[in-house]
């Protein structure tokens, strides 16, 4: 087993969550109203190794919607269907230095990576573009269920009607896009919109989410399952761009002093991957100025220096 004393490491991480529920700053996001309401306490974490020992705590039982944790696993699943290359023909994989939804390409006229809005807008244009919207939402829940290890993930209809009418910036940043002619031919911008909206509007709790990032630890094989759910390169250059750009404007920061690939979301979702160990997933609504979970990051940051999960670590 990757972690043989685990129900020690089980209590060290129970410290660690009680310590980081002191944490009070921050505030819910507040751009659409099913997020403002959402009860600023919550907190819950849970941690799934390559192995499926599993532990988890708080309001794990509760579930949030995904947000921008559905960047990662849209690129994955994009990247599974096609190739690194004609992926990265329409979307870069550099960090942006600006916030996630900042009216900028690239030089190429191309968004920055598939972790800031542009890029993952790009991303869900990327999948099956070919089918209908039905099918293709269908097929986006089928991996969420076989991520998670067979359990199945809720939608929020009201978060996406929200989402949806209220997404200015979203429609923009696809209609500069378009405008740069950084689509595939063909791509239906109004369907494209709708797909990214959906896909923030999964709702999973942090059991399940746990389950995920573990199976991203584990090269893109489910470990409560044993089925491969994503090929191992689609795994690979997620994992980098979630470490170099995963955690909004702070990913510089969180990479240097955390060391390990991440993704947070607005809903207050973190999700943690230590490759080749374990996945955890922390969810705490207050956000700081960059849009990431305080008390996720802290989770992270105290992890970290409790455990030398640093990916440049040997102490
Ligand atoms: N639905 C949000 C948006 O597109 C997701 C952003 C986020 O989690 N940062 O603006």
């Amino acid at each position: 087993l990757v972690i043989p004393a685990f129900d020690e490491f089980r209590d060290q991480l129970d410290t660690i969550f009680d310590a980081c529920r002191d944490e009070a700053s921050g505030s819910v996001a507040s751009y659409i109203p099913q997020l403002a309401r959402v009860d600023p306490e919550k907190f819950a974490m849970a941690v799934c190794t390559i192995d499926g020992q599993r532990h988890s705590v708080g309001d794990d039982h509760d579930s949030f919607c995904v947000q921008s944790t559905c960047k990662p696993v849209n690129y994955a699943i994009a990247h599974g269907l096609s190739s690194a290359d004609s992926i990265h023909s329409h979307v870069g994989r550099e960090p942006s230095g600006r916030s996630f939804n900042e009216l900028t390409l690239n030089p190429a006229g191309l968004p920055h990576n598939p972790m800031i809005n542009a890029g993952a807008i790009m991303a869900s244009s990327l999948i099956k573009p070919e089918e209908s919207l039905a099918d293709r939402f269908d097929f986006v829940m089928s991996k969420w269920r076989e991520l998670g290890g067979g359990a199945e993930p809720g939608f929020d209809n009201t978060v996406f009607l929200s989402e949806k009418a209220t997404a200015d910036r979203n429609f923009a940043l696809a209609y500069f896009m378009r405008e740069n002619g950084a689509f595939p031919p063909n791509t239906n911008l109004m369907e494209t919109l709708d797909f990214y909206f959906q896909c923030c509007s999964i709702r999973i709790d942090v059991r399940h989410m746990a389950i995920i990032a573990a199976t991203l630890a584990n090269g893109g094989v489910c470990p409560t399952t044993s089925q491969r759910v994503l090929d191992a390169e689609s795994v690979r250059n997620c994992l980098s761009l979630m470490y170099s750009c995963g955690m909004y404007d702070y990913s510089g920061e969180f990479a240097f002093t955390v060391g390990i690939p991440a993704k947070s979301g607005v809903s207050g979702a973190l999700m943690l991957v230590v490759p080749g160990v374990c996945g955890f997933a922390i969810w705490s609504p207050r956000l700081d100025r960059c849009g990431n979970s305080v008390r996720g990051v802290r989770f992270a940051q105290e992890l970290s220096k409790k455990y030398s999960f640093h990916s440049y670590a040997t102490m």
